[in-house]
């Protein structure tokens, strides 16, 4: 029976059967959300502690105790003896090798009882609601822009009451915000949420005064990433130090094949990562968060994940819980996961579109044509809000998306442009005009279109009301702006924030042109007439566009220190100044980490790439001059000059990068003008070598090695 075959191997050797489980099963299981809660806690408590996120008000010591020992109490069913305040410093993101992860420290939910006698038994474990709601650490380690000094070194985690905790690995992870000793913020998660507070407070007055959504008791933005990234074997990213130190490769050849003829796209997604892919889906049911899709991406070697929408700060909270979940997961399989916006030259880079929208309580959406009369006047209301705040803070948008991985991404033919437009449709372009020439605030149509397929079986379909443009930053598509500009190793916090941010001072605008007097059509108007140079429907990848939006005075930061430099501009520091999302201190000091991110990241690439040359590449050419039996002189020539090359932009390299020093802004722009075009004639010189060398001797696995189905 043993030598019995079963798809040609004996029985013995057959797979085990694993057993059919339903992952459903688990979905939301290791999540302390709101049905738990209310499963939970006394009615009363529950009833409170939601009436507090909606109105913004502290939860009272009394039902902060019951929470925690109720929290506790779940926490120690799943096995829990940690729990970990668990926030997002602003590390940087552009190309952060491993993505732009979360930080937390183990803390135990143990104690000791010094009330007792006993010294030998004095156990107890609790979660004190102190140490739920708030936690105290060390935080002189983390950047934050001059916002705090080494001898004040104190920082606090405090819990986003509206992010629910959940349990990752017998640890209770609570989602915190993260602010110094005198309230200023050092995190990612705190902006977003001041500008959430700030799309409320400013939605609710425009309804208020265009008399739309009357019950409405609050607004919220939403978000729904779709993240791309590469899947390699570990053993080829632990060979490769550029992929170690900087999330993506400095030297490599293309291969002979790589994406042409699109094979990739929507291709089955191979055996083995597709069972990562499987795996991550479970392990994302269980802490709540469930995909939406999974599929293969353009690249060989690229996939994409995204969940279905939630509130914006969940959804970026769960954004970088799939970072991490990613990375155990395929570490455990012999994989690596890149989440670099560039991990290959040549072949497409990652993005991670965030699907964004905002919406009532009462699920009226703000970018929804709608049914309903008033359904139509909102989305025509919010379109109007929108181009106001792309055109008035244009730079602002650019900016939270410049990092030093994301360079390589905007402005290729592969990613939006980094000029900044807005694509509402070509119906709702035409509509634009109509109103600004007085016509009718229920003039869009917003109909769907009926197209034959020209054959009888497969039948008729409903196109949308607006074609789907792919090389526009910031598309609408039905029922959400899908920014498709933000890099695949960022968190999705800065980018959203700045989107309701705009937001919010086009609603504050409206609301205002309204309150002083004008009627809600023509302050729609008046926005649209103001704004529309910032309206494009075109092919945002021509060359005619650059020139066709410098015409129109529509920036085109195409660097990460170009576009930094805007930051700090008098209109950015007052908008976030009136919105209440960053004091001038803490605009001026995110400024400065995002410029730090940038120099570190270009610093290390150019080191990184300086010492592969002198300790792996020349000594592979050496031999492989000393090895090769050339044909003819000329070739063993060739290649000879061909290496010293090598040497030449090397030594080219190190000078250029010995020179960079100065103030921050200058500094940046040395490594974007003076180091960045040096790195690049030295990577040519490098890939230039690798094609001639003889293949045993390149010291890295190449990009063929790399990059087939896993
Ligand atoms: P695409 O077809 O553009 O590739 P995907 O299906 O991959 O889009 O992802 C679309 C994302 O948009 C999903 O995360 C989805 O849940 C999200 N989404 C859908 N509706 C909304 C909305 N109203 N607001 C925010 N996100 C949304
Ligand atoms: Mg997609």
């Amino acid at each position: 029976k043993d030598n019995q075959l079963v798809f040609g191997l004996s029985s013995r050797d057959a797979p085990a059967i694993e057993p059919i489980v339903d992952p459903l099963n688990v979905l939301g299981d290791d999540l302390f959300d709101d049905k738990v809660m209310s499963l939970k806690l006394p009615p009363a408590v529950m009833k409170r502690f939601q009436e507090c996120l909606i109105s913004g008000q502290p939860t009272s010591e009394e039902d902060m105790k019951v929470i925690a020992k109720i929290m506790f109490g779940w926490a120690r069913e799943r096995g829990c003896i940690d729990f970990a305040h668990w926030f997002f410093p602003t590390r940087g993101g552009g190309g952060a090798v491993g993505g732009m992860l979360g930080a937390y420290k183990q803390d135990t939910l143990i104690d000791l009882d010094f009330g007792s006698k006993f010294v030998t038994k004095p156990m107890k474990a609790c979660l004190p609601h102190e140490r739920l709601f708030q936690g105290e650490t060390d935080g002189s380690s983390f950047p934050n822009g001059g916002l705090r000094v080494t001898h004040s070194a104190a920082a606090f985690t405090t819990w986003d009451r509206s992010s629910p905790p959940f349990v990752l690995n017998k640890t209770l992870y609570i989602p915190c915000a993260f602010i110094t000793h005198f309230g200023k913020c050092i995190d990612e998660k705190t902006p977003l949420l001041r500008s959430m507070d700030a799309v409320k407070k400013e939605g609710l007055r425009l309804l208020k005064a265009a008399d739309l959504g009357k019950n409405a008791q609050t607004i919220y933005s939403y978000l729904g990433w779709e993240q791309e990234f590469f899947v390699i074997k570990a053993e080829h990213y632990k060979a490769r130090p550029d992929l170690v130190n900087t999330g993506r490769t400095l030297f490599g050849k293309l291969p002979t094949r790589h994406q042409q003829g699109d094979l990739n796209y929507f291709a089955p997604v191979p055996g083995t990562v597709q069972k990562l892919l499987d795996k991550v889906q479970t392990a994302m049911l269980q802490v709540g968060c469930p995909m939406a899709v999974k599929h293969n991406e353009v690249a060989p070697g690229q996939h994409e994940m995204s969940p279905v929408f939630r509130v914006a700060n969940v959804s970026c909270d769960t954004n970088v819980l799939f970072m991490e979940v990613m990375n155990r997961e395929a570490a455990k399989m012999g994989l690596q996961v890149l989440f670099h916006e560039k991990p290959f030259a040549g072949i497409n880079g990652s993005g991670k579109h965030a699907n964004w929208s905002i919406g009532t309580d009462t699920g009226l959406n703000f970018f929804y044509p709608g049914k309903t009369e008033e359904g139509a006047k909102l989305f025509v209301t919010g379109i109007a809000c929108l181009a106001h705040g792309l055109a008035k803070y244009n730079e602002l948008v650019r900016c939270s998306v410049a990092t030093a991985g994301n360079d390589h991404r905007l402005g290729a033919q592969e990613a939006p442009p980094a000029i900044i437009s807005l694509y509402p449709g070509q119906g709702f372009e035409q509509y634009v005009e109509s109103v600004i020439a007085g016509g009718d605030l229920l003039g869009y149509k917003a109909e769907k279109k009926k197209q034959e397929t020209g054959c009888s079986q497969a039948m008729h379909i409903e196109a949308n009301v607006e074609d789907r443009n792919r090389t526009a930053p910031f598309p609408f598509c039905g029922n959400r702006f899908e920014f498709r500009a933000v890099g695949s190793s960022q968190n999705c916090n800065l980018p959203v924030m700045v989107c309701n941010a705009i937001m919010a001072a086009g609603m504050a605008h409206m609301a205002e042109l309204i309150e002083k007097g004008s009627n809600h059509r023509d302050a729609v108007a008046a926005m649209f007439k103001e704004n529309k140079h910032v309206i494009f429907t075109g092919n945002g990848y021509s060359d005619q566009w650059k020139q066709d939006a410098a015409k129109r005075g529509l920036p085109n930061l195409n660097t990460t220190p170009k576009a930094l430099a805007t930051w700090t501009e008098e209109k950015n520091q007052a908008l976030f100044e009136k919105m209440g999302i960053y004091s001038r201190e803490e605009t001026n000091a995110r400024q400065e980490v995002m410029y730090e991110n940038y120099i570190t990241a270009l610093k290390i690439e150019a080191d990184t790439m300086i010492n592969m040359v002198d300790t792996g590449i020349v000594p592979a050419c050496a031999k492989d001059l000393k090895k090769s039996n050339f044909s003819s002189k000329k070739t063993a020539a060739a290649r000879k000059a061909a290496y010293e090359a090598i040497v030449q932009e090397a030594d080219k390299l190190k000078a250029v990068v010995s020179k960079t020093e100065g103030p921050l802004a200058k500094e940046a722009a040395h490594l974007c003008d003076a180091v960045k075009p040096q790195m690049e004639k030295l990577r040519a010189a490098v890939d230039k070598a690798e094609a001639l060398m003889e293949s045993g001797l390149y010291p890295y696995p190449s990009y063929e090695t790399m990059l087939p189905p896993l």
